[in-house]
């Protein structure tokens, strides 16, 4: 299904360094341009990543980085006109003054809009961070939300800032892996993923997943990164899209991509209907310039320091984002559809 075969993020020394040498030799001169900005924090990565502590498997790997990384991002990204309590891209319309606070509440709007999502009674936020989409749409539908992450950490808060506005009965979050919910057959009338679906290691489990706790004639919607979708002809990315993407993945401990072709053939398998894609990747674009320069000021830096060796590898990829979005290899894409009613 997924067209890059990589090496888990938990590889051991060895297999990373067979790796490293893979990324050396694969860069290729066409790359050129994006490389040269990208080696400096290649080598930065190489000296981080000994003090990266090993995590034997990629749930404990994508736990334990929210759980380093969350905090400082509450604090350092929410200082910058926001509240923090979104971990996801900004939706940014040409032409508008870049305001990064409100463009993440916007990729919330819209995605709601593009989806033709007009009332809620029950969503499911799949990969919840610390609520903030779900408690946005509690306020604004009245409905009630269940949360699931892999982070204690990010559960945890999230119940507390539910707390704090006053909708802890309404919001309610726990840690749960979004492959094997604690939910019964179709509980939700409204399935949201907003940026987890990347770090899903089994797509057909999770589309699988995601339509059994949907009601029927309910709604899912993923908004996740993808790879491009290959050409006719081609079975695989090139090697230097393949090396950016394996940078990418061991930082933000991600396995295989896909595309969002391979989404809709995953959403047609599992029965569901109504099925509908988008690119925001050009909508997307001003978010990376927006963190890279908040976490270059000196409460960035602090922060960045402090959460320890994970998150500031994360930090030193930030750039590998941008080049991928602006070269086309990486996809900002959104789907929705919908569970046929009884
Ligand atoms: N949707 C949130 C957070 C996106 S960050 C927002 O927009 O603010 C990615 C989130 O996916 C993290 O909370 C992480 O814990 C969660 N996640 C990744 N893999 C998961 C899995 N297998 N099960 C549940 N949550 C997962």
């Amino acid at each position: 299904m997924t067209s890059i075969a990589r090496a888990p993020t938990t590889a051991s020394p060895s297999a990373r360094a067979t790796r490293r040498s893979a990324r050396r030799a694969a860069t290729t001169p066409s790359a050129s341009a994006n490389e040269e900005r990208t080696t400096s924090t290649f080598e930065l990565e190489r000296v981080v990543e000994p003090l990266i502590a090993e995590t034997k498997t990629l749930n404990e790997g994508i736990a334990k980085f929210y759980d380093e990384s969350s905090r400082v991002w509450e604090d350092v990204w929410g200082s910058e006109g926001g509240d923090g309590t979104h971990m996801h891209h900004g939706y940014y319309r040409r032409g508008e003054p870049v305001n990064h606070a409100k463009a993440q509440v916007d990729m919330i709007e819209e995605s709601l809009r593009w989806a033709g999502v007009r009332e809620v009674k029950r969503v499911l936020d799949v990969g919840c961070g610390i609520g903030g989409s779900s408690r946005h749409m509690v306020r604004k539908y009245g409905c009630e939300a269940e949360g699931v992450t892999l982070s204690p950490v990010q559960a945890a808060r999230a119940n507390a800032l539910a707390k704090e506005e006053g909708v802890e009965n309404m919001a309610k979050y726990r840690v749960a892996d979004a492959l094997n919910m604690p939910f019964e057959d179709g509980s939700f009338d409204f399935v949201w993923s907003m940026e987890s679906g990347e770090h899903m290691p089994d797509k057909k489990k999770f589309v699988d997943e995601l339509a059994r706790v949907c009601a029927p004639g309910g709604r899912i919607l993923i908004v996740t990164w993808c790879h491009r979708t290959l050409e006719p002809g081609q079975s695989a990315l090139e090697p230097a899209e393949r090396v950016l993407l394996d940078r990418i993945c061991d930082a933000y401990y991600l396995p295989a991509w896909c595309s969002i072709a391979d989404y809709k053939a995953l959403a047609e398998d599992a029965g569901l209907v109504d099925i509908e894609t988008e690119d925001w990747s050009e909508e997307v674009k001003p978010f990376w310039k927006g963190v890279i320069k908040t976490a270059l000021t000196l409460k960035g830096v602090i922060g960045l320091l402090k959460s320890g060796a994970a998150t500031l590898r994360g930090a030193l990829v930030m750039p590998l984002m941008q080049t991928g979005l602006a070269t086309g290899t990486i996809k900002f894409n959104l789907i929705t559809m919908r569970k046929p009613p009884l």
